[in-house]
């Protein structure tokens, strides 16, 4: 790699971590504690720039590459705090340019660049779809120059963080089309006007995550909020998959790193029977493996997101990167409650916060099983499960 990108990825690198420093354990601990939303962080984060990373520069954003994304995110995890807060809007951009009309990503991308509008929520996820996305029964039916939108989503994070919305519903039922990957739309739904009946039921779950099911009761989106073309959604969405598996692979190595720095040091300096407790192997080792995990998931990592920033092929490798990451992240989440011994479970130590943090990554935005059935089906050329 050249020189000087390298000295720029750093140059990022060190900043965000400068920025971090100024939202210490305490200020996660307590967000945690009293489930707020970071939004001081957030706002320092918009400020520095760095959340609209994604965005072109002729849109005023910052015109960063993946790579460069995804060293955001993971120096967030890496510093103690909790990326997901902020994530959305890096996931879902790749949608919104690649797709959206120049007329959209006039009207929105430089307010979102500016930190005016808020674009922190992305909803696909339905209870009776779960992983099978060409289920979804959300519908949405053009009338005149609007669509009416009708259904259910759940597990919708951020829905009262944000202003707008990309939201994926069917525009022709499933039982009407033999492609079953047809016949799905994305919106940009804006969620500062909304004309019809939104409902929003925050979920109660394991972690400080702000999500919730959402309930659409004859919503108006205007027809100019389509992305693209109609029907055409679940390719678009798909488009952006790549993208979403590397930024999480990335947040799973920020947290791993923690952990591997939080054990190390803890079991150097916590004294059991007379000597350090890393000095027996039974700890030292599954902190060292746990290390070694986080480490060659990295590579990886780099190696999917630049291949995504060369425009190559990068599937396998980012499907591989976000196995890998979140595996490895969770394995130094459990190694690092070991070597806490009954202090892991102590909220004061963030281990048992982050350790719930961290599980997310394995299970979504997309599950690891599903991971594993791209890998099996896809790359390897094995039968379909479904
Ligand atoms: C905290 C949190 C935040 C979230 N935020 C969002 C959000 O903002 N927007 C959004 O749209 N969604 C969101 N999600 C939803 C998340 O993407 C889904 O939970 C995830 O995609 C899995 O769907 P499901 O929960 O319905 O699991 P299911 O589809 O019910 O699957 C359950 C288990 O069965 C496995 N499984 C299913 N079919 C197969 C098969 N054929 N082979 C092998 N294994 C299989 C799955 O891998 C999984 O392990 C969030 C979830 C959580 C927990």
């Amino acid at each position: 790699m050249d020189s000087s990108v390298q000295e720029s990825q750093q140059a990022i690198r060190e900043e965000v971590r400068k920025l971090c420093q100024a939202y210490p354990d305490a200020y996660w601990q307590e967000v945690d504690k009293k489930e707020l939303y970071p939004q001081e962080f957030v706002d320092a984060l918009t400020r520095s720039g760095y959340l609209a990373a994604l965005i072109p520069e002729e849109y005023g954003g910052a015109g960063l590459g993946i790579t460069e994304a995804s060293i955001i995110l993971e120096e967030i995890n890496r510093s103690g705090g909790n990326s997901t807060a902020c994530h959305a809007q890096m996931y879902t951009m790749g949608t919104l340019l690649r797709h959206g009309s120049e007329e959209q990503k006039r009207r929105y991308l430089p307010s979102i660049a500016q930190g005016e509008l808020r674009l922190q929520a992305f909803a696909v996820t339905e209870p009776n779809a779960g992983s099978e996305t060409t289920r979804i029964e959300t519908r949405a039916v053009r009338k005149g120059d609007r669509y009416i939108v009708n259904g259910q989503k759940i597990f919708i994070s951020r829905v009262k963080q944000s202003d707008l919305m990309l939201l994926l519903a069917r525009t022709t039922p499933y039982e009407e089309l033999k492609d079953k990957t047809q016949g799905i739309s994305v919106f940009l739904m804006d969620l500062r006007d909304v004309k019809g009946h939104l409902e929003v039921q925050p979920l109660d779950i394991m972690l400080n995550h702000h999500t919730n099911t959402v309930f659409f009761e004859d919503v108006e989106v205007p027809a100019s909020n389509l992305i693209g073309e109609e029907g055409k959604g679940f390719r678009y969405i798909i488009d952006g998959w790549n993208a979403e598996r590397i930024l999480v692979a990335a947040e799973a190595i920020g947290d791993g790193r923690w952990f591997v720095e939080r054990a190390s040091r803890y079991a150097s300096n916590r004294v059991v029977f007379g000597r350090p407790i890393g000095a027996n192997q039974g700890i030292q080792f599954p902190i060292a493996k746990a290390y070694a995990h986080v480490e060659a998931a990295d590579l990886m990592r780099f190696e999917a997101a630049a291949k995504y920033d060369r425009k190559e092929k990068c599937g396998a490798e980012a499907n591989m990167a976000k196995l890998l990451a979140s595996e490895a992240s969770w394995e130094a989440a459990d190694v690092c409650m070991s070597t806490y011994g009954g202090y892991g479970f102590a909220r004061d130590y963030d281990v048992e916060r982050k350790f719930r943090e961290t599980r997310l990554f394995v299970a979504a935005p997309v599950s690891n099983n599903m991971v594993l059935a791209f890998l099996g089906q896809n790359v390897l050329g094995m039968p379909k499960s479904y």
